[in-house]
């Protein structure tokens, strides 16, 4: 933090590094976050006095205002887990069993394409279904796909690389008509697309917090549709008993129903008060809002990137359907250095290499090249700042 300071008076910061954790948060969650902590500091589920009540309250209004965001019939269907990679686990190897066949992206990320590889040792079969930068997972490779094995098909609903968002309403269509499960990987799109899980026909969706929903690192949650089985990863760990009601079986049995079923251990709930004052403030902006004002600021970006000599600019040529994140390469600067001199030398955060996630390079064929320089604004980012970037970019190069 102290070097942070030095450095602050030399350098204008600016943060375009959204897509792998937004900063700032909005002013709200900073303030509740610290209001819990000094004036309740409760854990849900397991004390009866007031503070823990409290806890359980606020735990059941972030259930409630996820489950409203994603339109789930319940909050019941809502599984609060550390981030997306968690959720994603808890699904594929809740779901999956020996001989199934599972249907999955080329633009997929490492916490789905590492999951499914330790799978594929287990006695699953995976399929790979080509991606393309404009228009996603290829609907018609998809049908051709899915076999009577297929139980599931998983694919992001925005690349993290390259911003290219795929046709979930299609996609979710296909699977209905197949009769397989569809899984999303909501982690770039939760909080600035419209998701409704019932009407896209979505069994499964992972989403993080600390990206676009504003909540806090370590938070994360996975939506399980009603009737679908998932095993539980992680058991033990939750107050829901009935003493005197349950047998001694029952209570040593991992409970059967959503959520406590999927919820096992203490959960952050410092974390899921910022969650839930980060979904306030998306529904009190409106999605579309801030939709609408990072799509401006990518256009302009995907604009001036274009005038400079030597960047090749790797994301969808178009201006909505696609999310907040820009690849680009030099045609002879190493991607971890313009990050490195963007970073010391301009002071503007953005992230080089593959973004934990190796599939779409190897798709695209950035690998060699050490990837992509990878730009990801938000809404609480501005024109200027764009601007400060794209003549710092065109000075490196
Ligand atoms: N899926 C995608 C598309 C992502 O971009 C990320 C994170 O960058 C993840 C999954 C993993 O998210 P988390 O960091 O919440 O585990």
């Amino acid at each position: 933090m102290n070097d942070l300071k030095k450095r602050d008076t030399k350098l204008h910061r600016v943060y375009l590094d959204n897509a792998t954790t937004s900063f700032p948060k909005p002013e709200s969650v900073y303030r509740v976050v610290e209001c819990f902590m000094r004036d309740c500091g409760g854990s849900a589920g397991r004390s009866g006095h007031y503070a823990a009540i409290e806890a359980q309250r606020i735990i059941d209004d972030a259930r409630l205002l996820c489950a409203g965001l994603l339109n789930a019939p319940s909050p019941q269907n809502i599984i609060f887990t550390p981030n997306a990679t968690t959720a994603i686990n808890i699904a594929l190897k809740g779901i999956l069993s020996t001989n199934d066949n599972v249907v999955f992206g080329s633009f997929e990320h490492n916490a789905v394409t590492r999951p499914l590889y330790s799978l594929s040792k287990c006695g699953i079969s995976v399929t790979k279904i080509e991606s393309d930068l404009d228009s996603g997972l290829d609907k018609e490779q998809l049908k051709n796909a899915i076999r009577s094995d297929t139980r599931l098909v998983i694919c992001n609903h925005v690349s993290n690389v390259f911003g290219t968002e795929n046709d979930v309403v299609g996609i979710g269509r296909i699977c209905r008509e197949s009769g397989v499960l569809f899984m999303v990987d909501a982690a770039q799109s939760a909080g600035v697309k419209l998701i409704d899980v019932q009407g896209m026909c979505i069994d499964l969706l992972a989403f993080s917090g600390h990206k676009s929903l504003f909540g806090l690192q370590g938070t994360g949650g996975l939506y399980v549709a009603s009737g679908v089985q998932v095993r539980p990863l992680i058991e033990g760990g939750t107050g829901s008993a009935a003493v005197g009601v349950m047998s001694s079986d029952e209570m040593f049995e991992q409970p059967a129903k959503l959520p406590d079923k999927l919820e096992s251990g203490t959960i952050n709930t410092h974390g899921i008060v910022g969650l839930a004052a980060g979904l306030r403030f998306i529904f009190e902006t409106g999605i579309d809002r801030i939709a609408a004002k990072e799509l401006e600021l990518v256009s302009r970006l995907v604009n001036g990137l274009q005038e400079i000599n030597g960047i090749r600019v790797i994301s969808p040529a178009k201006k909505f359907n696609r999310g907040s994140v820009v690849s680009f390469q030099h045609d002879s600067i190493p991607p971890d250095q313009i990050a490195a001199i963007l970073d010391t030398g301009f002071g503007i955060a953005v992230r080089s290499g593959l973004h934990c996630a190796f599939a779409p390079h190897q798709t695209i064929g950035t690998i060699k090249s050490g990837g992509t320089v990878r730009i990801s604004p938000n809404y609480f980012n501005n024109e200027s700042e764009i601007d400060y970037c794209i003549d710092a970019i065109r000075k490196i190069s």
